[in-house]
């Protein structure tokens, strides 16, 4: 018999009561080092003071009254995010995948309002991930996630990730903009290259297209930086994010530069939860834990640190690691075992991690991890990959 609630997910037998910090406790006492962070959304960790406080003070006031009213809490953090990014304008939503959306609807729209209605075509990279509405399952082009929901969306474009040369190739006089995550999480922590980013910026001006950064899952302070692409040093005219932004509240954005967001008029595009009281309360709260002086610094030197205590490990075991890359705290690590080998062996040591495509498992730890949090992980996996070594005296599964 279906189970009540629908099947969408192979989940785990695990049920949390609560959570401290990067922790998480189960009904039965056991412990786990949460370092999937709720798929690297859970910014702040289980149980911040801040952000328990904002989210409780805010129901006990308003929760919820519409985008039919003025919302000071979203008008606040819409500020501060524009103060803190290339942005000019944000328009809040409720995930990362209706974010995308609205992001592409806002690309169209703009090559329209500008006499170019033929533009409608977005180019996206292989092994992105959008999320799951019809059109971002298209904009994702993943024949896995597309097959038996009918045609795909018309309007996307792949092209090899990290190709500029194929990217350019792709743009025709239907072209209206290029989506690309800086750092591709689901693909499997792929990171963009500086030189891809700057090639698409270039590309992008030269033609007359808009440049839109899908920064859901590596944005809101996850490398070490607000958003990504700030690394590469170059910025996007129009941006997605979600996951982080409320610390696991659910809630999604679209940044914008004036030039494009002038397009969206009242009337063109809404949501009736996006931006609410509650929502805005809690990413104002992440953002106060974010921008505080130090702590973007702190998020990169941890990711380092998670590194440096990660590599060794992955040199000892060759047989079941093949590499390890990323940016700030968002790392994979490569297996040469089905991920999934890894991910439960990992679990069974009391770890808790993501998995990604190409048997990459996802480091994405709360950004607030402490140093004996990476040191205990570390603990973890080496005690994961020496079990998991003894117990197969076989040769291990090779990855497909
Ligand atoms: C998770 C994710 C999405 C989809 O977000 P949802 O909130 O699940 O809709 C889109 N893009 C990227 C890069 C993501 O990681």
């Amino acid at each position: 018999m279906i189970p009540a609630l629908m099947p969408t997910y192979n989940r785990a037998d695990l049920a949390f009561s609560h959570g401290q910090g990067a922790w998480l406790f189960t009904e039965r006492g056991e412990r786990y080092l949460d370092f999937g962070a709720g798929i690297a959304t859970s910014s702040l960790g289980h149980n911040h003071p801040g952000l328990v406080a904002a989210i409780a003070g805010q129901a006990a006031r308003v929760m919820h009254v519409s985008n039919l009213y003025r919302v000071p809490e979203a008008e606040r953090l819409a500020e501060r995010l524009v103060a803190a990014s290339f942005a000019d304008s944000v328009f809040f939503c409720n995930s990362g995948a209706e974010a995308n959306e609205g992001l592409v609807k806002l690309m169209r729209r703009a090559m329209a309002e500008t006499g170019q209605p033929e533009r409608y075509r977005v180019i996206c990279c292989e092994g992105a991930f959008h999320g799951r509405t019809l059109a971002m399952l298209a904009a994702t082009g993943n024949a896995k996630y597309l097959a038996g929901f009918g045609p795909a969306v018309d309007g996307f474009d792949q092209v090899p990730f990290n190709n500029l040369n194929a990217l350019r190739a792709a743009i025709t006089p239907r072209t209206a903009g290029i989506l690309v995550e800086p750092v591709q999480g689901e693909g499997g922590i792929r990171v963009a290259t500086p030189e891809f980013l700057r090639g698409v910026r270039a590309a992008a001006d030269e033609f007359g297209l808009l440049l839109g950064f899908d920064e859901v899952q590596c944005g809101m302070g996850r490398t070490g930086k607000v958003f990504a692409h700030e690394w590469a040093g170059v910025t996007p005219d129009v941006l997605s994010a979600a996951k982080g932004i409320a610390g696991g509240f659910p809630m999604g954005a679209i940044l914008a530069t004036e030039a494009v967001a002038r397009h969206l008029t009242p009337g063109s595009h809404g949501t009736t939860f996006g931006g609410n009281p509650l929502a805005a309360a809690a990413a104002n709260a992440v953002l106060d834990v974010l921008l505080a002086p130090g702590f973007l610094d702190q998020v990169a030197a941890r990711g380092q640190r998670l590194g440096a205590l990660l590599a060794p490990i992955v040199a000892e075991f060759p047989d079941l690691f093949t590499g390890l890359r990323g940016k700030g705290l968002m790392l994979g690590l490569a297996c040469a075992v089905p991920a999934g080998v890894m991910q439960a062996e990992l679990r069974a040591h009391g770890l808790l991690v993501v998995a990604a495509a190409e048997d990459v498992l996802r480091f994405i730890p709360p950004l607030i991890v402490t140093e004996a949090d990476l040191a205990a992980a570390a603990g973890m996996v080496r005690a994961a990959s020496e079990s998991l070594r003894v117990r197969h005296a076989r040769p291990l599964p090779v990855s497909a």
